[in-house]
C-alpha cells in the first residue's frame, strides 16, 4: 500500500477526538479525509451508513476478517467489532487525500506499527475519568452499563498514552483544536497562517 500520509487520534471515548477530527477535517490546507470504519455495533442516533461507519452483522464483519480484509480490527466492546478495511484506505490515497482515522488505542497502535513513518499517532487525553463519565452521561445516547464499560475501559485506555508520538491535553477545547491543528500541519507539510 502507497500513498499519503496517516493520522491517528485515539482516546477513550468521550474525550472529545471525535471534536477534534471534525475540526480538523474542515481545514482544506490539511488536505484530510476521514476513514471510515466497518462495524458490527449497532447505529446510534443520526448516524448514516457510509458516513460514519460501514454498518455490518456480525457474520459480514467476521467474513472480512477471514478474508484478510483488515488493516487492523478490535473488539473494542464485547460483540463490537470495529476495523479499518484495506479497501478504505487505498479508496482514499488514490484520492490523494491523507487519511485521518478516529479509532480506538490499539487500533491506533496497530497502524503505527505497520506504517511508523507515515503515520502520526496522536493521543486525546482528558481531564480526569470522572470528568469523562459526565460527558458521556450528557451525550446520553447509551444505558448506564454501556456507559460504565466505556468507563472501564479508558482507564486501561489511559495507561497506553506514552507509547503515542504526542498526547493533547483535551481540558480546553480551544486549545486542544489549536494545537491539534499545528501538529498536522507541521506533519503533513501545510503552511498555516501565524
Ligand atoms: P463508538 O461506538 O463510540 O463510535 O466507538 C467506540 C470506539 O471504537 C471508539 O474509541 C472508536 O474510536 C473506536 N473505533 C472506531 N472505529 C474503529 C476502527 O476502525 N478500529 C478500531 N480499532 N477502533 C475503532
Amino acid at each position: 500500500m502507497k500513498g499519503g500520509k496517516l493520522i491517528i487520534f485515539s482516546a477513550p471515548s468521550g474525550s472529545g477526538k471525535t471534536t477534534i477530527v471534525r475540526h480538523l477535517l474542515e481545514q482544506p490546507e490539511l488536505n484530510l479525509a476521514f476513514s471510515i470504519s466497518a462495524t458490527s455495533r449497532p447505529r446510534r442516533g443520526k448516524e448514516k451508513h457510509g458516513e460514519h461507519y460501514y454498518f455490518m452483522r456480525l457474520s459480514e464483519f467476521k467474513q472480512h476478517i477471514k478474508d484478510d480484509d483488515f488493516l487492523e480490527w478490535e473488539e473494542v466492546y464485547r460483540d463490537n467489532f470495529y476495523g479499518t478495511l484495506k479497501s478504505e484506505v487505498e479508496r482514499l490515497w488514490s484520492e490523494g487525500k491523507n487519511v485521518i482515522f478516529d479509532i480506538d488505542v490499539a487500533g491506533g497502535l496497530r497502524i503505527k506499527k505497520k506504517f511508523p513513518d507515515k503515520t502520526l499517532a496522536v493521543f486525546v487525553k482528558p481531564p480526569s475519568v470522572d470528568e469523562l463519565k459526565i460527558r458521556l452521561k450528557k451525550r446520553s445516547t447509551e444505558s448506564d452499563d454501556k456507559i460504565n464499560m466505556r468507563i472501564a475501559k479508558a482507564s486501561v485506555e489511559l495507561a497506553t498514552a506514552p507509547q503515542f508520538d504526542k498526547i493533547i491535553k483535551n481540558y480546553d477545547l480551544d486549545k486542544a483544536l489549536e494545537e491539534a491543528h499545528k501538529l498536522v500541519a507541521d506533519f503533513v507539510g501545510a503552511k498555516t497562517e501565524a
